[in-house]
């Protein structure tokens, strides 16, 4: 067999369509379709600088973010590949304001589509990895254009979540609902390999992620949870820990799933009109089902990520996710200090991390 005696994404969409007696594959038909978006995107981002490709696009995406040229390429990539197959009914991108309307010549679909078509793309000017991620529900009426609110649907409601990772190698970690399987692209064949099938997280770990710089603004439970990891062997916890932060979501996740972890964009609990940094509909919740069919969790700190109603498209959150007994600790946690209580050693006045105010 060409590919070691592995299957490829084709044979394994197969495979899974044969024990589901009455799919019509259009599933499948729309996941093929979202591969090749990854693909071409990985093209583009292994050519780098060659590729004309780098910097910034001098315009601003939905969230008033500063949108790099691949931003746009990889947006109009996820539309292009999706939008003429009959298997979406609408689609939704960090890029875009509004819901996208299919061009009218050609059918709409059983499901709805929500992407970010490349995450952690101010990475790119310094060669670090990116990725996309997408998100798949059913149409509540399918073959008629969606309207804005039939996206609105909470995490469970999923059929399929995935990432595509730009990185050494490029991977394309899916779940249909049964497990979490990661893909290889063979450059040379051009095709998705299956690699990795069922990844588990393992539920114990001593590494954890956050933006350390943002300290000051955590959540009390957030603040206590990092405060004892850094005081290592001695402190409460009775082990060193290891942090790792590469500001690319995919990249987070994917060392994750890969070894474990957990990783933290808690709430800023100076403000309380701010949930968060990360998009609950294609970033949070397509992560959170990839995470949880691989063993481990994935919480606002207060609530399951995937029984989040959605209030709008671009709506922020606060995620925990990984490991699942580091997760169920920092949920103990904000149980324990639902108040602002915890005063914090390391990051107070007088603390290692002291804060001058
Ligand atoms: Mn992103
Ligand atoms: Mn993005």
């Amino acid at each position: 067999m060409p590919t070691g005696g592995k299957p490829n994404l084709t044979q394994f969409l197969i495979e899974e369509r044969r024990r589901v007696p009455d799919a019509t594959g259009d599933l499948n038909a729309l996941i093929t379709d979202l591969s090749l978006a990854c693909k071409a995107i990985s093209r583009r981002v292994a050519r780098g600088a060659l590729g004309g490709v780098l910097g910034s696009a001098a315009s601003a995406n939905a969230q008033g973010e500063d949108q790099r040229t691949l931003d746009v390429i990889s947006n109009q990539m996820f539309l292009r590949a999706n939008e003429w197959g009959g298997h979406v009914a609408g689609m939704v991108s960090e890029e875009m304001e509004e819901a996208y309307t299919l061009p009218a010549q050609y059918p709409r679909g059983k499901y709805l589509l929500m992407f970010d078509p490349l995450d952690g793309s101010s990475n790119i000017d310094v060669n670090v990895t990116v990725g996309s991620i997408f998100s798949v529900i059913r149409a509540v009426t399918p073959e008629v254009d969606a309207r804005p609110e039939d996206f609105l649907r909470p995490g469970t409601s999923q059929v399929c979540a995935g990432y595509a990772i730009y990185g050494p190698s490029t991977m394309l970690v899916l779940t249909l609902g049964k497990g979490t399987h990661a893909f290889t692209l063979d450059p040379v064949l051009g095709e998705w390999v299956l690699s990795h099938p069922n990844l588990r997280v393992p539920a114990k770990t001593r590494e954890f992620a956050i933006n350390a710089s943002n300290s000051r603004f955590w959540e009390p439970a957030v603040k206590r949870y990092i405060d004892e990891c850094m005081a290592g062997q001695p402190g409460p916890r009775g082990a060193d820990f290891n942090m790792r932060w590469i500001a690319s979501l995919v990249a987070e996740t994917h060392r994750i799933l890969m070894r474990g972890g957990v990783f933290m964009y808690p709430r800023d609990s100076n403000d309380p009109g701010k949930r968060g940094r990360l998009r609950l509909l294609y970033e949070a919740n397509p992560i959170s089902f990839l995470v949880e069919q691989a063993g481990g969790s994935a919480s606002t700190g207060r609530k399951r990520v995937l029984d989040v109603q959605p209030e709008s498209l671009h709506q922020r959150i606060g995620f925990i996710f990984g490991s699942s007994e580091e997760v169920e600790r920092i949920e103990a946690y904000y149980r324990e200090e639902p108040h602002e209580t915890y005063r914090s050693p390391l990051f107070g006045k007088r603390g290692l991390f002291a804060i001058a105010d």
